[in-house]
């Protein structure tokens, strides 16, 4: 397998990935959304809530919160040495104390750990008015996507790289046929239609080109070459997200050989 950086810009990546195939690639996909772990809001206790909003409703959107993720220094509570009980090496606490009247923002929540924190501290929770409080202490432990969307550490999407094959001879009107590209991909150089080789990665295969000019021109996806995108959320950066992803499927397979030879 060959991987390339195409682009890494703040939290998104692009890769060029050569030699896998389509189950790999997803697989990796489906192992980052579901399995690459992140710290969440997942208990609030209220002590006072006079906002408009019900406990369930601010607690669903405190849950929500992208929390910058330490993945070193957390257990997941489940496999902690407390027994599952909650302690300090697997949960974070936040309070948040306000008074209307005040629009109460993530950065409010007052956490017990400076490593965990909300990455966008401008995200609304509630809006309070003259007399109004709002008073709670949350919870935030490691877990999964498959669980709860809540702990997905970002958004990772691949597609297959074209393959565009053009017989010039058989096309009439070529400029037409550049034209009708949404994505600028082919263009007329000289008498020829050709690719534009800086923008082949862009072609989505939505097949208006071979609509239009169906004679001369070819589009098919490469079997073994992708682009693979992933956008993370915040809680982790990219590196991370990819690095994590890879020793969970690492794992897997070895939790598969060790069973194996159990049987
Ligand atoms: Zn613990």
């Amino acid at each position: 397998m060959n991987i390339t950086v195409l682009d890494k810009k703040g939290l998104k990546l692009k890769l060029l990935i050569k030699g896998a195939t389509i189950p790999y690639v997803n697989t990796l996909r489906r192992i980052i959304i579901e399995e690459v772990p992140t710290m969440a809001i997942e208990d609030v206790e209220f002590f006072k809530n006079d906002s408009v909003l019900y406990d369930e409703i601010i607690a669903h959107r405190l849950g929500l919160i992208p929390l910058t993720t330490s993945l070193d220094d957390y257990n997941f509570r489940e496999t902690c040495t407390c027994g599952g009980a909650g302690c300090a090496k697997c949960q974070v606490k936040f309070t948040l104390k306000v008074k209307g009247p005040k629009t109460v923002y993530a950065s409010d929540l007052k956490s017990t750990d400076p490593q965990i924190k909300p990455v966008y501290p401008n995200i609304p929770i509630t809006k309070l008015t003259e007399g109004q409080t709002l008073e709670l202490e949350a919870t935030a432990e490691l877990g999964r996507g498959k669980e709860h969307m809540k702990w997905s550490p970002g958004l990772a999407y691949y597609q297959q790289v074209a393959e565009i094959t053009i017989n010039n001879n058989k096309i009439k009107n070529k400029e037409e046929c550049a034209a009708i590209c949404p994505k600028k991909v082919l263009q007329v150089k000289g008498n020829e239609l050709v690719v534009d080789k800086n923008k082949i990665y862009d072609c989505d295969l939505c097949g208006a080109c071979t609509d239009k000019c169906k004679e001369g021109i070819k589009v098919e996806p490469k079997e073994n070459e992708f682009l693979f995108s992933l956008e993370s959320w915040g809680q982790l950066n990219t590196e991370e997200i990819m690095r994590r992803a890879v020793k969970e499927i690492d794992d897997k397979f070895n939790d598969f050989i060790d069973s194996i030879k159990k049987a």
